[in-house]
């Protein structure tokens, strides 16, 4: 398992070409160089340098050098990548792929090329571990004076690898590459200690395996247990954006798994394990929880989308009831609205932004839909009315993984196929959807009645609403001025 320097795109290379030309050291650490390793695509590349953070703010210039983290030790150094501009043809796609255009760099470099493609690359003083107080993140940053010392304040092993691509010396001090050959997470030095120092690090742990499909270490899964007080410490942003990362990977379940049987899920998502051995009826072979982990890993959607699903039956376990007549069977009266409650809770617990947290909730409480060929295109233009055009898609998104999910090898096409078509018939013509689309307004509904403004108003335009829903036609002034007065017979005199 070795690095070669021509993958090292030519803009990274020349970032730590200019810190050794000054006399610095520079490694390319982290991430970056586990993915080579690996041979995926790195998402990004960090460099670790004996340089102090004001040193590469003046090798590099404000330019092109931001103090994006200093209380971390971190300036980002934002490069032009080869071939960005689409003339040169050095840099291969995928190489872009992890680089961003110039609207995305921070603050102070907006006079860089705009066409070109540009990189941000993180240059961070080798740092040691600052005291922890209480888990939640150090107190301080040290400068330490080299690379070892460095890589030993990493979390795993196969993280904690440096290589110098100018020099090409690769230093690997805690057998992370053997640990990469095993599929290992394995903590550097002791897992309880470390984990006791970062209460973030188990869950990272069973992320990154989870995203690698790798095994955790048997003595690193077990630190997790008993260094739960710390984890508990933790942030929620930090816990959510780790939740998020986990749901990015193929199969969630493993990583969802791995916190059950740590006892982690209970102390992120409690709600879920509610479901375990939460028996459904006879149409479900697995309980809720298994059932929505199968969902879940059927999916193929954003992590946000994600979520949505992982809590989309939250609400059964709390609604069951037993069916009448039927022992054995129960009913789930209204779950989806006991669930959407709940996951509304988790949301805010996680600190997601409005935007997500409506997506998240609106998937819960929509989930409950039955399509059958009888429903009109006043239905259709209802339900899209109802879910809400931007959120359909997540919707059929989760409808298709739990179709899949049932594992009777059904095709969700010949299930949502029609609908799907009729949604897009119904969307293409410019019909109204919402009280504002119609041609008339408040206004002319008071003109009209010869009537001040009031609540009433509202009602009616929505009554209105109802009737172009059924038959976008009328939505003109004139049908929609004689509607009114059909609806709301002049007084009699
Ligand atoms: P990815 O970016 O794919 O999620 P990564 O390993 O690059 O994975 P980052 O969060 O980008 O993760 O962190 C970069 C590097 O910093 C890690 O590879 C690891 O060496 C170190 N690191 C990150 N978080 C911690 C932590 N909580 N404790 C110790 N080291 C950490
Ligand atoms: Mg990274």
């Amino acid at each position: 398992m070795n690095i070669d320097s021509a993958q090292i795109p030519p803009d990274v290379l020349s970032v730590c070409a200019r810190l050794r030309a000054a006399g610095h050291q520079a490694h390319l650490v982290g991430g970056g160089i586990r993915d080579l390793l690996l041979g995926r695509q790195p998402a990004d590349f960090d460099v670790a340098t004996d340089a102090h953070p004001q040193q590469v703010l003046a090798l590099f210039g404000s330019r092109y050098a931001v103090p994006t983290g200093l209380q971390h030790g971190t300036v980002t150094v934002v490069t032009e990548v080869a071939g960005g501009d689409g003339a040169a043809t050095a840099t291969s796609a995928a190489t872009l792929s992890a680089a961003t255009t110039v609207s995305d760099a921070p603050g102070g470099v907006g006079d860089l090329a705009p066409s070109r493609v540009h990189r941000h690359v993180e240059v961070t003083t080798f740092r040691g571990e600052g005291a922890y107080i209480d888990g939640r993140r150090p107190t301080s940053v040290t400068y330490v004076g080299s690379l070892q010392e460095d890589l030993s304040r990493r979390d795993f092993t196969m993280n904690a690898i440096g290589y110098d691509p100018i020099s090409t010396v690769l230093t690997d001090p805690f057998e992370g590459r053997q640990d990469l050959a095993r599929r290992r997470v394995r903590a550097v030095g002791d897992a309880e200690a470390r984990f006791r120092e970062d209460g973030l690090r188990p869950m990272r742990a069973i992320r990154q395996a989870t995203q690698l499909e790798f095994e955790i270490d048997p003595p690193t899964l077990r630190a997790i247990r008993p260094t739960l007080d710390v984890f508990r410490k933790v942030s929620a942003e930090r816990i959510r954006d780790e939740v998020l990362k986990l749901l990015s990977a193929r199969r969630p379940s493993t990583g969802i798994e791995l916190m059950r049987h740590t006892g982690m899920l209970a102390e992120v998502l409690p709600e879920l394990l509610e479901g375990v051995g939460v028996a459904q009826n006879r149409f479900h072979k697995h309980d809720v929880y298994d059932h929505t982990l199968a969902v879940v890993d059927a999916m193929g959607a954003d992590a946000v989308t994600k979520l949505g699903a992982l809590l989309h039956d939250i609400g059964k376990p709390r609604a069951r009831q037993p069916r009448e007549g039927a022992p054995g069977e129960f009913t789930f009266f209204k779950h989806e609205y006991v669930g959407a409650e709940m996951a509304d809770a988790v949301c805010r617990r996680f600190k997601l932004s409005n935007a997500d947290r409506d997506r998240v909730v609106a998937l819960v409480h929509h989930h409950m839909f039955f399509y059958t060929p009888d429903w009109t295109d006043g239905t259709v233009r209802r339900f899209v009315r109802r879910v809400g055009p931007d959120v359909l898609p997540a919707l059929f998104a989760l409808r298709e993984g739990d179709i899949v999910g049932r594992g009777r090898d059904e095709d969700p096409e010949s299930e949502l196929g029609e609908l799907r078509r009729r949604i897009a018939v119904v969307s293409a013509e410019d019909s109204a959807t919402r009280v504002g689309d119609l041609a008339i307004d408040g206004r002319d509904v008071m003109r009209i009645l010869g009537r001040g403004p009031g609540r009433e108003i509202g009602i009616l335009l929505e009554r209105l609403l109802e009737q172009v829903l059924d038959d976008p036609s009328l939505n003109t002034p004139a049908h929609l001025e004689r509607l009114l007065r059909e609806i709301v017979p002049p007084p009699a005199s």
